[in-house]
Formats: C-alpha cells, structure tokens, sequence
C-alpha cells in the first residue's frame, strides 16, 4: 500500500512493478506522483505547474 502525499488517501501499488522516478496516478484524486524510494514505498507529489513553467523558460532561451 502507498500513501498519497496530496489526499492522504491509501491505494495499492504493487512495489515490485515500479522503480524510483517513476510516475503513477493516485487512485483516490488522480494526482500525479513520483516513486522517490521503493523501500520503503515512498511517493511525491508531481507539481505540473512547475514543470510548465521550466519548459517554457527553456523555450525561451534557445
Ligand atoms: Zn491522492
């Protein structure tokens, strides 16, 4: 079982089917996550709007 760090909801992640820096989806409010440790199960919440934001600053620079 994992916990969701954005509604601290618990969901089933099979442990043996992801690895670190891999993405999942929060079965309870579709919040995207991070796997940051497998051992024990850890997530993090994937902040999008921050990662739009990097990607079009880096737009702007080339
Ligand atoms: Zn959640």
């Amino acid at each position: 079982m994992a916990t969701c760090p954005v509604c601290e909801g618990t969901f089933y992640v099979d442990e043996e089917e992801v690895e670190e820096g891999d993405l999942i989806s929060c079965e309870e409010c579709g919040a995207e996550l991070e796997v940051v440790s497998t051992n024990p199960l850890e997530l993090e919440a994937v902040d999008e709007e921050e990662e739009a934001k990097e990607d079009e600053e880096e737009e702007l620079e080339m």
